[in-house]
């Protein structure tokens, strides 16, 4: 392993960073909803930072357009579509839908 990845290790750092504050942001969503927009808006302005991408499973959870952090069935909406073979994802707070086409997801 080369020793000059610095930003190797900085990215791993980041991703971390990244994924605790989606973690604090469903934990505060009970009490203080806008607190998690907050943190999404830092774990997404360190994802920038480090030009890292926030993992899909995490992209899922907030808005791209207004930045909220999204719970299904308080401020947005998942439907499946056979049909298209996606799963729709509109927030309620914009009103801006995202699709997502299926990925069979193996069950462990
Ligand atoms: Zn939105």
């Amino acid at each position: 392993m080369p020793r000059r990845t610095k930003p190797g290790w900085q990215k791993e750092i980041a991703m971390e960073r990244i994924r605790k504050l989606f973690e604090q942001a469903e934990n505060e969503f009970k009490k203080h909803p806008e607190r998690s927009n907050r943190y999404v808006e830092m774990a997404r302005k360190t994802a920038m930072r480090y030009n890292i991408q926030i993992p899909g499973a995490l992209k899922k959870r907030f808005c791209k357009k207004c930045g909220s952090y999204l719970v299904p069935r308080i401020n947005c909406r998942v439907r499946t579509s056979a049909k298209q073979q996606a799963v729709t994802i509109t927030c309620l707070n914009c009103g801006s839908i995202r699709r997502y086409p299926y990925r069979k997801e193996k069950r462990k």
